[in-house]
């Protein structure tokens, strides 16, 4: 079964996939219809200010709701979409709808964040991706200073001299731009020198130890002053437990996502976040309750 024969002699070699790449075949069959068929739709996790808990940030995250295979997990279909060449109306297409919905929030009254977006290197490689973000801005609304674009180290792989160039071409449009998944690439500190970043996003395998293995607990020290010493944000991904933020917070961590404060969430529930300003409240019934 190779790439190139599966799509059009599907059937022929549909008897000797196993069940794994049965749903693999279909999902890259289907994935072409997906946004026509509104399967796919987007949901947003608020990225929090460590220490003051206000939502600064969103992050858009894709999801794909398959007639047979039900939710279908973007680790699962964003590589088939990379592999198709999907990515790039489909990426177009969410950068376009969280704009939108950005847009929407700010009409609404609510005070404008930081929208992030996850883009494939496949997207950043096309000629006319800048021209392509431009236009969805100005279509939508939304200034370019509310806008990051979140990169992983592995887009860097074989095309460091093109994509850094690109992300410098997007700075000079004041657009942000991340480093996602910080730490788990190959050759993260070399990327750190060069990048012209303002957000590194620590990843959640580092979280996920910090307090239970000192050796994480130094690396992840080490990684909170060399984002400060460079002038960058730090974003921790993964925050589940209340012990996980109290130390990132005491250790000036610049930005919380995870659990903890909440899962993705559909834009209604976005802006109940948004509106119950919920975290604020707890702290300040706090203060009130010392005062009395
Ligand atoms: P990512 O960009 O690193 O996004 C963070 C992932 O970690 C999300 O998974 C989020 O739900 C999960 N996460 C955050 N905090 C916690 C936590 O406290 N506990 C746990 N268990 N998980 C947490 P999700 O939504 O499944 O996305 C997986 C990956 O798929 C993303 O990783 C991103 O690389 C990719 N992805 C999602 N949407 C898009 C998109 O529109 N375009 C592209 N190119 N990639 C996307
Ligand atoms: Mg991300
Ligand atoms: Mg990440
Ligand atoms: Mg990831």
């Amino acid at each position: 079964y190779s790439k190139s024969r599966g799509r059009d002699q599907g059937e022929i070699y549909f008897s000797t996939l196993n069940a794994k790449s049965f749903k693999h075949f279909t999902l890259r069959n289907d994935l072409r219809k997906a946004i026509d068929k509104k399967q796919l739709f987007i949901q947003y996790m608020p990225r929090v200010d460590a220490q003051t808990q206000q939502i600064v940030g969103v992050e858009a995250l894709l999801r794909w709701d398959h007639p047979d295979w039900g939710l279908v997990s973007p680790s699962e279909f964003i590589p088939i979409a990379e592999e198709t060449g999907m990515i790039v109306p489909i990426g177009n297409w969410v950068l376009r709808e969280a704009c939108l919905q950005s847009k929407q929030w700010i009409k609404k009254g609510y005070p404008p964040i930081v929208l992030s977006v996850n883009f494939s290197v496949q997207q950043l490689l096309r000629n006319d991706v800048l021209q392509t973000i431009e236009e969805i801005l100005e279509d939508t609304g939304v200034s370019p200073d509310h806008l990051e674009i979140e990169v992983t180290e592995s887009s860097f792989i074989s095309n460091e001299k093109e994509v850094t160039q690109v992300l410098g071409e997007l700075k000079k449009r004041r657009i942000k731009v991340a480093l996602d998944d910080f730490g788990t690439g190959y050759s993260s500190l070399y990327l750190l020198m060069r990048l012209p970043l303002d957000t590194i996003k620590m990843d959640k395998s580092f979280v996920e130890e910090i307090l239970l293995n000192p050796i994480n607990k130094s690396i992840v020290i080490s990684i909170l002053d060399l984002a400060k010493s460079l002038n960058m944000r730090l974003v921790a991904e993964g925050v589940e437990t209340p012990d996980q933020y109290t130390f990132l917070k005491e250790r000036r961590c610049d930005e919380i996502q995870g659990f903890y404060f909440s899962p993705p969430v559909s834009p209604g529930q976005f802006e109940k976040l948004l509106e119950n300003k919920k975290w604020q409240l707890e702290m300040t019934s706090e203060k009130k309750d010392k005062q009395e």
